[in-house]
């Protein structure tokens, strides 16, 4: 939909902004980042507009410092703001770029309220809690809403109902609804289990959940149900009654075999409909045309019956809380989008870099993708896995760190250079292939780590017509997401070039290289790029690099 659509959209129907909250209740992991992206892409679908935000509990400033097993992918905006996985779910889905404001920490809440004080900024108050914690959380929202300027603004409550560290998100809804009344609805989506004994659908757990919420002075206006199946109609009554919310305001989300099913489901249960309703508005088909293509991508990816194996060799593999697919979010969508687009259903074969030991390991793969990585765990079993498929001439994908792997491998074993390494691995390198800039280089002296990388959209200029990078992107200029700290180092280029790697993308004033490939008369598909292209797939728009690894598979 174009601007001016919104605009008249926004006059016409919408005369003030509208808030939706989505909370989760009784277990964690439900999918409330899903269940937000796709409510977002369905009221975007019905003509209007969105944004989102999501609120973190945590006390890290932003998602940058945490260890992706800990709390999953960090996804990063394209004004270099990191944020937690969701806002991949909310880009894919709603077809939208994120900024910074998308993202809010207690951390960051935190900060900004103790900031202001240490300035006087509250007149020597009291600085309690409530309402200082609170107000800062509703300024931000507040100023969300008035700087995106959407019909719609999505707010997703991080954590589960009933946890202490999330109490403070709720009281601030409880406080915008006196200024807001009528503007806000609160979604909540719950579990319900069927125990096996029992074999039966218990809704007890949720009206608990629904409870605590009252407890704390919000009253959802829908129910979402996430179980294995669909909810009967007495399940229904009950979680009504129980609720005090009206039987068409109860919805099933059950279980589904690909997440991009859900905003189907959402769709064909009148889900967005109900929430429209509550404003009185009726849905403008503009945007219909995108769930058809919605529809057809999703067809595909049915019908792919076809298998191709894609090798991952990571260290983020032993899992914690979160799971190795939750570390690597991003690039497994990438994957799918890319495999459906051409037919074909990808496995993905997981191989651990710290016990990468034998190309056994790689034998009947299709193609390998070596991902973004930090520090020097697990690095020789990439750089092994690399030097395989540079000889063998398996199709490679490298990201980021995926890149400056393939160049040290490539420095080692074709130029002869023993020592190649990147200064991550080792401060005082003999040869840094890879190295530190100065800038950077006094970030880490001074333990400057928090969102201080070289982070964020970068133009850069494809340089070689005749590559893969200029087939797959056709285009001169491309700008991408980027994450890291160390880049290329320059003083190799001249040894690396003869040996016969070829430079084909730099940012635009030619001084940091990009993009890294071999010859196509020497290997298919060898490509190495120094940003996050996983960042900009979506369903419906497979990302042309990983579209070119998957069409060299089959
Ligand atoms: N560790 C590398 C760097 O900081 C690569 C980072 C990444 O893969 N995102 O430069």
């Amino acid at each position: 939909m174009t601007k001016t659509d919104n605009t008249r959209y926004s006059c016409l129907r919408m005369k003030t902004q509208k808030f939706i909250f989505i909370s989760g209740g009784v277990i964690s992991g439900l999918g409330k980042g899903i269940a937000s992206a796709s409510i977002g892409m369905l009221l975007k679908n019905k003509g209007y507009s969105v944004n989102f935000i999501k609120c973190d509990p945590y006390l890290n400033v932003d998602a940058g410092t945490m260890n992706p097993l800990e709390h999953g992918e960090v996804f990063v905006t394209k004004d270099g703001y990191e944020m937690d996985m969701d806002a991949g779910h909310y880009e894919r889905f709603a077809n939208i770029e994120l900024t910074r404001d998308s993202g809010m920490t207690s951390g960051q809440v935190y900060l900004s309220v103790i900031n202001k004080e240490r300035s006087l900024e509250y007149d020597g108050k009291c600085v309690d809690p409530v309402p200082y914690l609170v107000n800062e959380i509703i300024q931000k929202i507040e100023e969300f809403a008035k700087k995106s300027n959407v019909d719609f603004i999505l707010i997703e409550m991080g954590g589960t109902v009933g946890e202490y560290q999330n109490e403070i998100y709720f009281e601030a809804e409880r406080m915008m609804k006196r200024k807001y009344d009528g503007s806000i609805t609160h979604i909540h989506l719950v579990y319900l289990p069927i125990p096996h004994n029992l074999g039966e659908m218990k809704t007890k757990p949720a009206q608990q959940s629904v409870r605590i919420l009252n407890g704390m002075g919000i009253f959802p206006d829908l129910i979402l149900a996430r179980s294995e199946t669909h909810l009967d109609k007495q399940r229904i009554g009950k979680l009504a009654l129980g609720c005090g919310i009206p039987e068409d305001f109860v919805f099933s989300a059950p279980d589904v075999s690909n997440i991009y099913e859900i905003p189907i489901n959402f769709d064909k249960e009148g889900i967005v409909e109900r929430i429209l309703s509550r404003y009185k508005v009726k849905p403008n088909t503009t945007e219909s045309n995108k769930l058809k293509k919605w529809n057809i991508a999703l067809r595909k990816a049915k019908n792919a019956k076809r298998k191709i194996k894609i090798g991952i060799v990571g260290k983020y593999i032993a899992s914690g809380d979160f799971n190795l697919e939750d570390a690597y979010a991003s690039v497994l969508e990438s994957i799918k989008h890319a495999s459906w687009y051409y037919d074909v259903s990808p496995e993905i074969v997981w191989v651990d870099s710290e016990k990468f030991e034998e190309e056994k390991q790689l034998n009947n793969i299709n193609c390998l993708i070596v991902p973004g990585g930090f520090g020097s765990r697990g690095v020789e079993g990439k750089i092994k896995a690399i030097k395989y498929a540079r000889e063998n001439r398996v199709p490679y994908l490298g990201l980021c760190y995926g890149m400056q792997l393939a160049v040290i491998e490539f420095a080692r074993n074709v130029c002869n250079i023993e020592n190649a390494t990147s200064s991550e691995i080792d401060k005082n390198a003999k040869d840094p292939i890879i190295h530190i800039m100065t800038d950077q280089e006094k970030k880490i002296l001074n333990r400057d780590y928090g969102a201080s990388m070289r982070l964020g959209n970068w133009n850069c200029k494809i340089i070689d017509k005749k590559s893969n990078a200029y087939d797959v992107y056709k285009s001169d200029i491309i700008t991408e997401r980027h994450r890291h700290r160390y880049e290329f180092n320059n003083n190799y280029i001249d040894i690396l070039i003869n040996h016969g790697l070829k430079i084909t993308g730099t940012t635009t004033d030619g001084k940091l290289v990009e993009i890294v490939e071999l010859d196509k008369k020497v290997h298919p598909y060898f490509i190495g790029v120094q940003f996050h292209p996983e960042f900009k797939s979506s369903l419906i728009n497979p990302h042309p690099l990983f579209l070119g690894l998957i069409k060299e598979c089959i």
